[in-house]
């Protein structure tokens, strides 16, 4: 059986250091904001560039309070729209909906599966006041063409980069490509806990000290309440095996990249597309998605060759039961997206042979 992301493998690796991390925790008899989570923000705020990061309860809280913080500074207002991609996983839609504000769906790239920045200006309403985009998949979006639109409209830019830990455009991470970015550490993220975290990182210190406080009930001195606030915090312990897993993230990085770099040049079957990509570092290759006609037919044909596939995503964010006013929208090249995408295995602990293996099944198919 080949696993589609082996996380007994991947943190196994690791075991001993992050015991060590556990052990230091409950020594330290301190659990939650105490010296692992400060260090880690540190950690995490150095390795992307900025000045400022705030570890959170998961990707979509920090992704909501980055909104919520905004509001509570008067930049958003309930009604607002924020421009997101069509095709994104629904937690990017959440942030923006359960706040009040409305997201603007629009199409990706056929070929990147990112959302398609000469689209955005068409979209964009006397009403829009921030861009949302996605680095879907591991693969930083056009950064330059949303800058522009953004500076152009006076729009905020909140990257959702719950899939791109360390992406790099010109030396510049995830993370501060934006006015603010949201980070998720779901166990089978690129940096990945083991149990729910999150992050927002921003150069914006006051937005920082905002979306501080709404996370801790909205109180920034014990028993003062500033804000309606929620308890959104990263653990002590998830910090400090964070802490053992970030050393370990660019050589993972690394390991993905090569993995892509094999199924890219031998993947050589018509009915298979293949990705594409720039072949830079903006790519962290958190998912390997092909496309492909019939594709539950060659989900089935690996499964049975005992290979794990996954489709992200199935439904559509305008097709969800959860919004009924989205049902009558079409976006065909976000429909054709979901009944065409196939995630193969990928992951720092790939083997050769199951590589190997894996490429000549699809060639043979
Ligand atoms: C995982 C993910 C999220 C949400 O992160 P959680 O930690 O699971 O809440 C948000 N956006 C994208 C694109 C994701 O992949």
């Amino acid at each position: 059986m080949i696993k589609f992301l082996d996380l007994y493998e991947i943190n196994q690796r690791h075991k001993q250091e992050l015991i060590n991390a556990f052990e230091r925790v409950i020594d330290s008899g301190w659990f939650i904001q105490g010296r692992e989570v400060d260090a880690f923000e540190a950690e995490f705020a150095h390795y992307c560039g900025v000045q400022h990061c705030i570890g959170v309860a998961n990707g979509l809280d920090a992704l909501s309070l980055i909104i919520r913080a905004y509001k509570e500074l008067g930049i958003l207002t309930d009604g607002d729209e924020i421009i997101v991609p069509a095709n994104t996983f629904i937690a990017s839609i959440l942030a923006i909906s359960t706040n009040n504000l409305i997201p603007v769906l629009v199409e990706p790239d056929i070929h990147t599966y990112l959302i398609n920045a000469d689209v955005i200006q068409a979209h964009i309403t006397s009403r829009t006041k921030a861009i949302m985009p996605v680095h879907l998949y591991g693969q930083l979006c056009d950064m330059e063409k949303i800058d522009r639109l953004a500076k152009q409209y006076g729009l905020k830019v909140i990257e959702d980069a719950a899939q791109a830990h360390g992406a790099v455009l010109s030396e510049q991470r995830a993370g501060k490509l934006g006015d603010a970015a949201g980070f998720s550490f779901y166990p089978g993220k690129n940096l990945g806990a083991l149990g729910d975290g999150g992050a927002v990182t921003t150069n914006d210190a006051q937005l920082a000290e905002i979306v501080r406080t709404l996370a801790n009930y909205g109180s920034s001195e014990k028993y003062h309440t500033q804000y309606k606030g929620v308890n959104s915090r990263l653990d002590e312990i998830q910090s400090a095996l964070l802490r053992v897993k970030l050393q370990q993230l660019e050589a993972d990085t690394a390991k993905r990249r090569a993995v892509a770099k094999r199924y890219l040049m031998e993947i050589n079957n018509p009915k298979v597309i293949l990705p594409e990509n720039k072949a830079t570092e903006s790519h962290v290759w958190h998912l390997f998605v092909i496309r492909t006609a019939n594709r539950d037919a060659l989900q089935e044909y690996l499964q049975q060759a005992g290979v794990q596939t996954q489709i992200h995503y199935p439904i559509p964010p305008h097709k969800q039961e959860a919004y009924p006013e989205w049902h009558h929208l079409h976006f065909p090249v976000t429909e054709k997206i979901h009944r065409e995408v196939l995630s193969l295995p990928m992951s720092p602990v790939l083997r050769q042979e199951e590589i190997d293996q894996l490429i000549s099944l699809l060639n043979a198919y």
